[in-house]
């Protein structure tokens, strides 16, 4: 029984799209959303839900691929490198969602000082209760890190929403030793033992080759254990990105970020072209590639120091990457399935998103295939995105409309 979409149903049939299964090798076939998980993946579902007051769409034309599993963002906003005025906005659900964006874990920078790890908590929580598979880190780029409990291990431990520990390497202020990364793996490993999940160590490196080049020494001395960590941001240039292979060799993941590109960074390395140069020669399950939105760059033009306006980097970065991977060829439909959802997945131990299966979480994009522009998107079955705009919003800043003023 077919049912309009604003009529009261129990979930959505969508009928005719190139699934991206488990494979991410896109066949033909139906798939159905009941409450807030994926109920069937077949080739035809023909009459199967029978009576169930169900939408359907007529999904031809469109990929459907997992939602994106972003493991590094700021919700809260980052930036505040630079002084106060270079803190970012808190970045509304409907970026997120219009991004593709299903899985989120949320970062501090930069901010941790004047914007408290409760608060990225407390956004996390709101963006949860929206429909967004909000996540945190505890830590941040300082050392020793500011945190919710006092410890990073009973972050770890007691509070549901802290999926790892961010740190950075290299920089100054941050893990610039062997032994201090040591110790803080070790608080890693205990909270994440209490918690009952496997440890997810995520590591900023900076452009300094030193930061990354640590991160190995401390593996190869046996003071972290690889498979735990992510070393993020290996686009900085081609030194980073060769140590991230060599770390990728040893079981470490890798991770590209989105807003590291050459016309915001000049000297970076294109996401895509790194995650290509990634996929040529390590183990695909290690590369991953996250938005880093919330951050900012100065665009060179006008700003108050002289320096440049700031630009704040948003979560469409990720889907505009997406894009170009799909409408060049340059990575295939499974390998951008894997490293945009599957892969990241499953380094967060997620084990309920990142692939379209019966009993995920229905967490869907329908992509229209010649173009790669996300054209609906459905998270936990609710449909958050049609026909390329949002359809739930956050809160509405209560501002007149440009030209009225
Ligand atoms: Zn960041």
């Amino acid at each position: 029984m077919a049912h309009a979409e604003d009529q009261q149903t129990v979930g959505t049939l969508l009928r005719g799209a190139q699934v991206c299964g488990p494979s991410g090798v896109p066949e033909v076939g139906d798939v159905l959303l009941v409450g807030t998980a994926i109920a069937a993946v077949a080739r035809d579902l023909g009459g199967v839900p029978g009576a169930l007051p169900v939408a359907e769409v007529d999904a031809a034309g469109h990929l459907l691929v997992p939602s994106f599993v972003d493991q590094h963002s700021h919700p809260t906003g980052g930036g505040g490198g630079g002084g106060p005025e270079t803190l970012s906005f808190p970045i509304p659900f409907e970026r997120y969602a219009a991004a593709g964006i299903g899985t989120v874990v949320g970062c501090s920078g930069n901010d941790s000082v004047v914007r408290r790890p409760e608060a990225l908590l407390a956004r996390v929580k709101g963006l949860r209760r929206l429909g967004l598979n909000a996540h945190l880190y505890t830590g941040e780029i300082g050392y020793p890190p500011e945190t919710i409990t006092g410890s990073i291990r009973r972050d770890l431990a007691l509070v549901d929403e802290v999926r790892g520990v961010k740190a950075a390497i290299g920089g100054r202020g941050s893990i610039v030793r062997r032994s201090q990364l040591a110790d803080l793996a070790g608080e890693a490993a205990r909270g994440s033992r209490s918690a009952g999940r496997a440890p997810v160590l995520h590591l900023h490196v900076e452009p300094d080759v030193a930061g990354i080049r640590l991160v190995a020494r401390a593996i190869a001395h046996g003071d972290v254990a690889p498979e735990t960590v992510t070393v993020t941001h290996v686009n900085w240039n081609d030194a980073v990105l060769d140590e991230a292979i060599g770390l990728a060799e040893r079981g470490v993941n890798v991770d590209v970020t989105a807003c590291i590109r050459p016309e915001f960074f000049p000297g970076t390395i294109d996401p895509l072209v790194a995650l290509r140069a990634l996929l040529d020669q390590v183990d695909a399950a290690r590369v991953t590639i996250s938005s880093d939105a919330g951050g900012n760059h100065p665009d060179g033009h006008g700003g108050p120091d002289g320096h440049g306006a700031l630009v704040m980097h948003q979560p469409d970065l990720l889907a505009d990457i997406f894009a170009a991977g799909l409408r060049t060829g340059l990575l295939a439909v499974p390998e951008l399935v894997r490293v945009f959802a599957a892969n990241p997945a499953a380094r967060l131990g997620l084990t309920d998103v990142g692939a379209v299966r019966v009993g995920a979480r229905a967490d869907v994009l329908l992509v229209e295939a010649d173009s790669g522009r996300i054209a609906s998107a459905y998270l936990a079955g609710r449909r958050v995105v049609a026909a390329g705009q949002p359809v739930v919003r956050d809160q509405a800043q209560n501002l007149p409309a440009e030209g009225s003023r």
